[in-house]
């Protein structure tokens, strides 16, 4: 019987729009003829059988149910028609209050059910739905059985006595039920069992469990068995399993119309252990409704797991996407630090076994530099991201990396993990630029400021002097005007790759302070003046020819100071440098001031005690130079920088 057809909801409204489809109206009149005649002849032939009058309802309410409400009006009209006239003209019978009544029913269903189109169209077979549809199905029968018990009586088809009554009432019912309940949905979810692809060996199933179900049910017949009725079940069940709610109630016909039908013609367990017909069919129904219901819920949970299922595997493709778009490796911890999901496209990192993270595992792919504070993964302390750690890449490389993560109440953690390498190579290299002079490739000033700070922690911490020395090129200014600016560069170059290979970065950092100044700054130093002694010294081994020197050589001075960590108390590194810097500056001055070509030692870290001239390579101590005086740039009479 075809169900589907147009779709009410989507029809575009015209003039015409209240009339159905005449094709569509001429089938299920002819249907609904057909099955009302042949109840009516049941009926007719056995008073009693107005408890098989069931068949009559599902046709009506399934054609309603599919139908846009403004076409109901024609369709209960022509439905009417096609019982009354033939019923009039032939039986010469007058079925109009009968009729009514199950019209009530009808239109009652029909008006509860058809806003849940969803379910009508079989595009939710949620147990929500399905509850929904069997609650309703089983009230809607109230509204018509008054006035179906009101037509037997009225026909003299049932007695007036209170037990013929509430017989009567309890059998129009259950039948109206039987029929909106068990047959409206198969007729329903049949089209969508037809409509599905079927591959043969589905199709072979079906046909053996419908075989088996029409055997047990034959069996529990000739034996007269519940057992085996109730087994008859089964098959419908499996059904149910492999090919879904449509396939099980498509299955299921089989053994509510053995039972029904071999109860209504007086075999089966019903009726040998009921004394009259009328009360076998009512158990009958009763029994068909209940298994009905039974297979229904059990479908139903079965189709919201099942979408459950595809929901979870949905949204963890989305979650791989997810991840896939972002470039991150988000992982997944549940709260016994079990790893339940972990998606790293493209990222060849953490070889974790599945299961729980052990701290071990964890930190066996984190760089030993990088390990402390990271012990904690996925957790992080504070929000926002962490610092960058180093995690070992598949082939052997590290790659920087930052940790996000959040805990939700129920104890997951979500850890994303984001590639930073890149961002710290560029950021690197942006530091590099900005803390390097790119004339000789030292430290500038910004540079030797960071580095010096560092090396002053450390010698603190360490108990280490430190010593800076400031260095300028004697006459530079004539030497660019005896030999030209390049001149002037290339030896700008040549002085600082000396500079560049005094001693190890660790303890030691050389900078161009500005124009032709270089600052150094070094750790550990026990002999600054001959450490300046020797620097001059390898700068006039450069041999770089210059007139406008004493020694037709290009020559330095130098200005040395010193200071020991413990005797400061300043905690700040950065001042604590420049201090001393200032001081080797002020030597600086002095050894111009006597002449150039000379070195300075700025005296005991509080005062300047000298100013001494290099004469062939031997520092000579002059007087003292004390601290409270002028700036050695005044002393010196005038600007030593440009
Ligand atoms: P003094 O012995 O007193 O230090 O004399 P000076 O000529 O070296 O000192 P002054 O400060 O008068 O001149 C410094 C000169 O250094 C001036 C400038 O032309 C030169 N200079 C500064 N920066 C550069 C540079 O990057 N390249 C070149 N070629 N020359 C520079
Ligand atoms: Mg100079
Ligand atoms: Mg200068």
């Amino acid at each position: 019987m075809a169900t589907g057809g147009d779709h009410g909801e989507t029809v575009r409204p015209s003039d015409a729009d209240w009339m159905p489809p005449l094709s569509r109206l001429l089938a299920w009149t002819l249907a609904v003829g057909v099955v009302c005649f042949v109840v009516r002849g049941l009926v007719h032939a056995d008073s009693w059988s107005y408890a098989m009058a069931w068949p009559a309802i599902a046709p009506q309410l399934v054609a309603l149910l599919t139908s846009p409400r403004r076409q109901w009006p024609v369709y209960l009209a022509s439905f009417a028609a096609v019982q009354i006239i033939p019923a009039r003209l032939v039986l010469d019978f007058a079925p109009e209050l009968g009729l009514l009544a199950t019209m009530t029913t009808v239109v009652a269903a029909a008006l509860l059910l058809h806003r849940d189109q969803d379910w009508v169209r079989g595009r939710s077979d949620s147990l929500r739905s399905w509850l929904r549809f069997l609650v309703l199905a089983s009230a809607a029968p109230l509204a018509g059985a008054p006035l179906g018990v009101a037509s037997l009586v009225l026909n003299g088809e049932v007695g007036t006595t209170g037990s013929e009554l509430l017989n009567a009432a309890m059998a129009w019912y259950l039948s109206e039920a039987v029929g909106i309940a068990f047959l409206v949905p198969l007729m329903l979810r049949w089209d969508h069992y037809l409509r599905r692809g079927h591959s043969r060996r589905e199709v072979l199933w079906f046909a053996a469990m419908t075989a088996l179900t029409a055997g047990l049910c034959a069996a529990a017949i000739t034996e007269s068995s519940f057992v085996l009725m109730f087994l008859s079940g089964l098959p419908s069940m499996a059904v149910l399993i492999r090919s879904g709610i449509a396939g099980a109630f498509a299955a299921m016909i089989v053994g509510p119309a053995t039972v029904l039908g071999a109860t209504f013609a007086g075999y089966g367990p019903f009726a040998a252990s009921l004394p009259t017909p009328g009360q076998a069919m009512i158990s009958a129904q009763v029994f068909v409704l209940g298994a009905f219901t039974m297979v229904v819920m059990v479908a139903a949970a079965l189709e919201d797991r099942t979408r459950l299922a595809a929901l979870d595997n949905a949204s963890y493709k989305a979650y791989e996407l997810v991840a896939e778009l972002t470039g991150d490796v988000v992982i997944l911890v549940d709260a016994e630090g079990n790893v339940l999901r972990r998606a790293s496209p493209g990222h060849e990192i953490l070889s974790l076994p599945d299961g729980p993270l052990t701290k071990e595992a964890w930190l066996d792919q984190v760089h030993p530099d990088d390990r402390a504070g990271r012990a904690d993964f996925p957790k992080i302390s504070g929000p926002g991201p962490s610092d960058p750690f180093r995690i070992r890449k598949s082939d052997g490389t590290w790659g920087w990396y930052v940790v996000h993560s959040r805990r939700t109440e129920d104890g997951l953690t979500v850890a994303v993990l984001r590639d930073v390498t890149l961002e710290r190579e560029v950021q690197e290299s942006l530091t590099d630029m900005a803390n390097t002079d790119p004339l000789t490739g030292l430290a500038n000033r910004r540079g030797l400021a960071q580095h010096a700070a560092d090396l002053w922690s450390r010698a603190r911490a360490a108990g280490e002097q430190v010593t800076a020395l400031f260095i300028d090129l004697d006459h530079f200014k004539s030497f660019n005007d005896l030999y030209g600016h390049q001149a002037g560069d290339e030896c700008l170059r040549r002085v600082a790759d000396v500079l560049a290979h005094l001693a190890d970065d660790s303890v030691c950092v050389a900078a161009r302070y500005g124009g032709e100044e270089f600052a150094v700054v070094l750790v550990g130093c026990d002999a600054p003046q001959e450490f300046a002694d020797g620097l001059a010294a390898a700068i006039r081994a450069l041999r770089i020819p210059h007139l406008g020197t004493d020694s037709g050589m290009v020559t330095i001075s130098v200005g040395v100071a010193t200071l020991r960590p413990w005797h400061t108390t300043d905690s700040d590194a950065e001042a604590v440098v420049a201090e001393l810097l200032d001081r080797a500056d002020k030597a600086l001055y002095v050894a111009k001031s006597r002449g150039r070509n000379a070195i300075s030692i700025y005296g005991d870290d509080t005062a300047l005690r000298d100013g001494a001239a290099l004469r062939d390579g031997v520092v000579l101590l002059g007087e003292q130079v004390h601290h409270t005086a002028k700036h050695p740039r005044e002393a010196a009479g005038g600007r030593h920088d440009d």
